[in-house]
């Protein structure tokens, strides 16, 4: 479950077809960065807003649907973007459907809408969406997290 029952005000059943068409609205991305692990579970949430307090969730990955959930359900869903400065985050934005100038009202505070990780390896700065987080520490090279250059020439 996404969010708790008491925030769903509906929920609808979609063709299978209609996942994945690019829908409007903030998208929120599961970060798979472990290349290791098979993940199910849902990892896109698409928030579209609706009118006072209702927002229409479109989700996918292992399994899919369509919600209409109340403004506290979406702040729960905002919490999947909390974490500590010192951590990749395993949820992240879609930069690129966030006003950065405006962001929505129901991020944790502080949420980067772009973070960025340095590669142990490299020290270059990328992405925290393009980094890799290996859960066993490959024996050649030091470090936690690698971009994924670094990551694919190793
Ligand atoms: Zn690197």
């Amino acid at each position: 479950m996404l969010v708790p029952e008491k925030y769903i005000i509906e929920e609808n059943e979609i063709d299978e077809q209609e996942v994945g068409r690019d829908p409007p609205g903030v998208h929120l991305g599961y970060n798979h960065t472990e290349p290791s692990v098979i993940r199910d579970g849902v990892d896109f949430i698409a928030v579209i807003d609706q009118s006072d307090d209702v927002y229409r969730i479109d989700y996918w990955g292992y399994d899919f649907g369509r919600m209409y959930i109340t403004s506290e359900g979406v702040q729960e869903l905002g919490q999947r973007l909390a974490y500590e400065d010192d951590e990749i985050p395993s949820w992240t934005l879609d930069p690129e459907t966030v006003d950065a100038n405006d962001p929505p009202w129901w991020l944790p505070d502080d949420t980067a809408i772009d973070p960025t990780a340095a590669c142990d390896n490299c020290e270059e700065t990328v992405s925290v969406r393009e980094v890799v987080t290996p859960r066993h520490q490959p024996v050649d090279v030091d470090g936690t997290v690698f971009c994924r250059d670094c990551w694919e020439q190793r």
